[in-house]
């Protein structure tokens, strides 16, 4: 089971930042930027980019609030600004010619990412608000305009709500109203990068194309100038129900992971109804996909869900321990997968091996960030269900059609193999899932805590049964005949 499941089911429109205590590892280029913090990589790839720099004397300022200027160039340098770019005349008396970020608050404005705080002030020196700072980013990165300030019952409520779905909120919580710190900065320009589809990452030979997999994007296109424009995909009036007080709380809830979480435990009492994937909806998908026809250089990250002891072990029941079962049928999957042709990079490389003991998250993160880091071409995150119930069922990250696919054929082989009840091929936004960047699923294989589905998750001959499975669907998936 998915820690996340378990965890306490909260829904707010209004979130309070948390950012992780510094410990022991550090980034490697400012000391206050531990790379279990959350907004790591961010500032990784910003920093390195050139669009976000330090304080100085290798610090970040991670807690630092950041003003409307400063974000200003730190937007404009995420979208292709120019050195040589000429600011145009700004309708703001309080942006001087001359002022250091005239050319920014300029860029950002002719590109329609920002308004004034009124027709002819923008209070540049001023901290930018985390909804400030969302809008922006939600403008940058094409997904919305300036007509969502018209959406809901205050200016920001669109923004939040579209934000929310294009994943520009990954990793960072919104408090309304309250100046947005350097770290959450660093978190929602990086995530417009992936979301604008801009981030090209290159890890050993494979050029990975973040921003193509795991966000829930529109369709966008590219000008003569490299800005994103509009997209399509988004109506704001599909998703507003303006009789409904709380309806961006309820639009949370719809495209949220709080609301997948609550869709599932919730789904014995039939109160809220999991938008389930019919088998035919499968076999459409697995119909009409062209495989690439070859194992070869093909790089599988595998990986065994939770860790032997410590922080993120797994569920446990009728004797089995979650973490124990996964590791034994991936061990089992390693050799199938390299009898095919394959390669294959293992995220536990012993059925003792902790990921990470520093938090739930550092290890989530960390699996993602070994397939990410290897270059892998495709990731399969091996967990048993908890939770009362029978069936085998495998998820995709929100919005990636492509490990859409990549989980049908999985689930469609391990269904036929298994025998277990067919739950279907569901979508969720599993950490695992969405900060990896290639086609990523995760495999829910049977209920450890339902006896009949543990007789088959305990049994050896059983588990070597889900690793030929996979194995087949990753054969089938990739056009590969099955030895
Ligand atoms: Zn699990």
């Amino acid at each position: 089971m998915h820690k996340q499941i378990m965890a306490a089911v909260v829904f707010m429109t209004v979130m309070i930042m948390t950012i992780a205590a510094p410990c022991a590892v550090f980034g490697k280029e400012f000391s206050d930027v531990p790379i279990t913090a959350s907004y790591y990589k961010a500032v990784d790839r910003l920093s390195n980019d050139g669009v976000i720099q330090g304080r100085g004397d290798g610090v970040f300022g991670p807690s630092d609030n950041t003003t409307r200027a400063e974000f200003c160039a730190f937007l404009a340098r995420a979208n292709n600004f120019s050195e040589t770019y000429t600011a145009v005349t700004l309708p703001f008396t309080d942006v001087k010619s001359g002022n250091w970020a005239e050319s920014y608050i300029s860029y950002c404005y002719s590109n329609g990412y920002v308004n004034g705080m009124s027709a002819d002030t923008f209070s540049p020196s001023s901290n930018i608000t985390c909804e400030q700072a969302v809008k922006m980013v939600v403008c940058a990165s094409g997904v919305g305009d300036e007509s969502l300030s018209n959406v809901g019952p205050k200016w920001y409520s669109g923004y939040l709500n579209v934000a929310k779905k294009y994943n520009l909120l990954d990793g960072v919580e919104v408090e309304v109203s309250k100046p947005a710190t350097r770290a959450f900065v660093a978190q929602v320009v990086y995530n417009s990068m992936l979301v604008s589809g801009e981030d090209k990452t290159t890890v050993g030979d494979h050029a990975v194309d973040v921003g193509g997999n795991n966000s829930g994007k529109g369709t966008s296109s590219i000008t003569s100038t490299g800005n994103t424009t509009a997209s399509t995909g988004y109506e704001p009036e599909e998703i507003w129900e303006p009789s409904q007080e709380d309806a961006v709380w309820k639009y949370y809830q719809y495209y949220g992971e709080d609301y997948e979480q609550y869709m599932k435990e919730d789904e014995d009492s039939q109160t809220y109804t999991t938008p389930d994937s019919s088998s035919d909806d499968e076999d459409d998908i697995i119909s009409s996909y062209v495989p690439k026809g070859s194992s070869d250089g093909i790089l599988i990250a595998i990986d065994p869900g939770h860790n032997y002891n410590g922080v993120d072990t797994g569920a446990t029941g009728n004797g089995l321990r979650e973490q124990d079962i996964t590791y034994y049928i991936a061990e089992k999957l390693k050799p199938e997968l390299e009898r095919n042709g394959f390669n294959v990079i293992m995220t536990r490389n012993s059925i003792k091996d902790n990921v990470s003991n520093e938090s739930v998250s550092a290890s989530l993160n960390r699996r993602a960030e070994i397939a990410n880091r290897s270059g892998a071409d495709l990731f399969v995150s091996i967990h048993c269900n908890a939770g009362g119930g029978t069936g085998i069922e495998t998820y995709y990250c929100t919005g990636s059609e492509t490990s859409k696919t990549f989980a049908s054929f999985i689930q469609k082989n391990v269904v036929s193999e298994i025998g277990l009840r067919n739950r279907g091929v569901k979508s969720a936004r599993y950490a695992v899932l969405r900060n990896t960047n290639m086609p990523a699923l995760l495999l829910e294989t049977a209920f450890i805590d339902t006896a009949s589905d543990a007789a088959v998750l305990g049994d050896p001959d059983r588990q070597q049964a889900y690793a030929e499975a996979i194995a087949k669907g990753i054969c089938e998936y990739m056009g590969v005949e099955y030895k």
